[in-house]
């Protein structure tokens, strides 16, 4: 009924072979029987960690956590883990087991895992081990937690995020009790480390059907990002929107379907700072002035609270900065913006600018797509001339500019390849090696630069 990898089968028939007993478990049975390929395969036994060495002897293992219980089987390039069955011991602080101790009953292990879509076994000699109904779950599309759903967020607070995810990526709801014992707890993020925290939200915020989990979990991420609480019902006030902030921001992520992680977080933050900038114009409307350089500002500071990653924070910030600059059919306002954004960027700030007028009102979108989609195909035909955005790009580099002018390295040299790269865009300087060099020495005779 499942069908398990050679290399996963093999380790499970040396355990057997021992007399242990032996299954996979947890999300990749989870996967297979939703028809999904799972990403990783985990097997678990009552052979202890110490018995596994023999068990496993001939082949190389890596001690993953051997308190925990956790042994990983090299064959090949691949890393199967196999982990003793295991009971959690009392849980300290909302996030980490006292000590866990090892059990022979897989039931046991069972029931200690999060949701019931999560707590399945399966082994071809026994078939599927299911003792809390996943399998009817996975039907009826449901998380739900193994035991009293708030007792389980007590011991582990990572879970009400982990809830969360799963309803993201794979379009279940959370079970009513499960759902609101989740709400009820949410103070408890607190306890969990911000890395775990991002690392959830990250995954969220990118599965197929987040819209919908952070608006039916709307209190859990306001919990998180409680800089985001005040878009909830906000009216817009304007003939522009028909949706208040957070529905806005929420049909926004949703059109941005199939973009990559930077795309979906600024899709999630671009309008985070509409309700402190809004101002009421003369013409009783209203307006939100320096809304997307503020909104990059308190989106860093989310990020940076959370841990995110340089990099990561950089894009999504400089996206959100430029959200609602007008994109034109204008080579030179392309051009300009891309060499600041570079090509990557630019992709994402058109699907973003598409996303976000999808969530206007109507017309709308009837009378600015045209000009949006315009500005797309213009700027598709200049990556194919493969007009050159950076310096990178033109024929020459540093090198031949210190050479040609004599000049040591330094900020000059950069200088000087900008404004070569503005001659090139700008179509006044052909980006060819003779040309570019013809123009340093024309430079350098003129004694520039100062
Ligand atoms: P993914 O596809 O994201 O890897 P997964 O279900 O395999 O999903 P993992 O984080 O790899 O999730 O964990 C493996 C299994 O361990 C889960 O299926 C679940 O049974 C159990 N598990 C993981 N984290 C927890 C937790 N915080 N509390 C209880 N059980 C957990
Ligand atoms: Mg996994």
């Amino acid at each position: 009924m499942i069908s398990i990898p050679p290399n996963v089968h093999y380790i499970m028939k040396l355990l057997e072979e021992s007399g242990f007993e032996s299954f996979v478990v947890g999300g990749c049975v989870r996967d297979s029987l939703m028809g999904r390929t799972p990403s990783d395969w985990d097997v678990c036994t009552d052979c202890v960690p110490e018995r596994m060495k023999q068990v496993f002897s001939g082949l190389k293992t890596v001690d993953i956590g051997e308190k925990h219980g956790t042994v990983a089987v090299v064959l090949g390039s691949e890393k199967i883990e196999v982990t003793t069955y295991r009971v959690d011991g009392v849980y300290l602080d909302h996030r980490h087991p006292l000590r866990a101790s090892f059990t022979s009953r897989l039931g046991d292990d069972l029931s200690r895992r999060d949701f019931t879509i999560n707590a399945m076994a399966y082994s071809p000699r026994s078939g599927l081990v299911d003792l809390f109904g996943g399998a009817e779950d996975i039907r009826r599309g449901l998380i739900r937690a193994v035991g009293e759903p708030a007792k389980r967020f007590d011991e582990d607070a990572l879970r009400i995020l982990r809830a969360v995810r799963f309803s993201a990526a794979l379009g279940f709801g959370i079970e009513k009790n499960t759902a609101s014992a989740a709400r009820q707890k949410r103070e408890l993020l607190d306890f969990v480390s911000a890395e775990r925290r991002c690392a959830e939200l990250r995954k969220t915020v990118a599965a197929p059907f987040a819209a919908r989990a952070l608006s039916e979990n709307e209190d859990i991420f306001f919990a998180l990002v409680p800089e985001m609480s005040p878009c909830r019902g906000f009216d817009q006030r304007s003939r522009y929107h028909v949706y208040d902030v957070w529905e806005h921001i929420l049909r926004t992520l949703d059109a941005a379907e199939g973009g990559d992680e930077v795309l979906r977080l600024a899709a999630l933050f671009h309008d985070i700072a509409k309700p402190e900038r809004a101002r009421t114009g003369g013409d009783g409307c209203l307006h939100f002035p320096g809304h997307p350089k503020r909104g990059a500002e308190i989106t860093r500071d989310v990020f940076t609270r959370l841990k995110f990653d340089r990099k990561t924070t950089d894009a999504v910030c400089a996206l959100i900065e430029d959200h609602d600059c007008y994109l034109k059919p204008d080579e030179k306002q392309l051009a300009g913006l891309l060499r600041r954004h570079g090509p990557e960027q630019m992709e994402r700030l058109f699907a973003l600018q598409k996303a976000d007028m999808l969530a206007h009102a109507p017309f709308v979108i009837e009378s600015f797509s045209v000009e949006l989609d315009a500005a797309h195909a213009l700027f598709e035909t200049m990556l194919e001339r493969s007009a050159p955005v950076t310096v990178s790009a033109l024929k020459i580099n540093g090198g031949d500019v210190m050479r040609a002018l004599g000049i040591p390295p330094g900020p000059a040299v950069g200088g000087v390849l900008e404004e070569l790269l503005d001659l090139v865009t700008s179509h006044r300087l052909e980006n060819t090696r003779e040309a570019l060099l013809a123009e340093l020495e024309k430079r350098s005779s003129a004694g520039q630069p100062q």
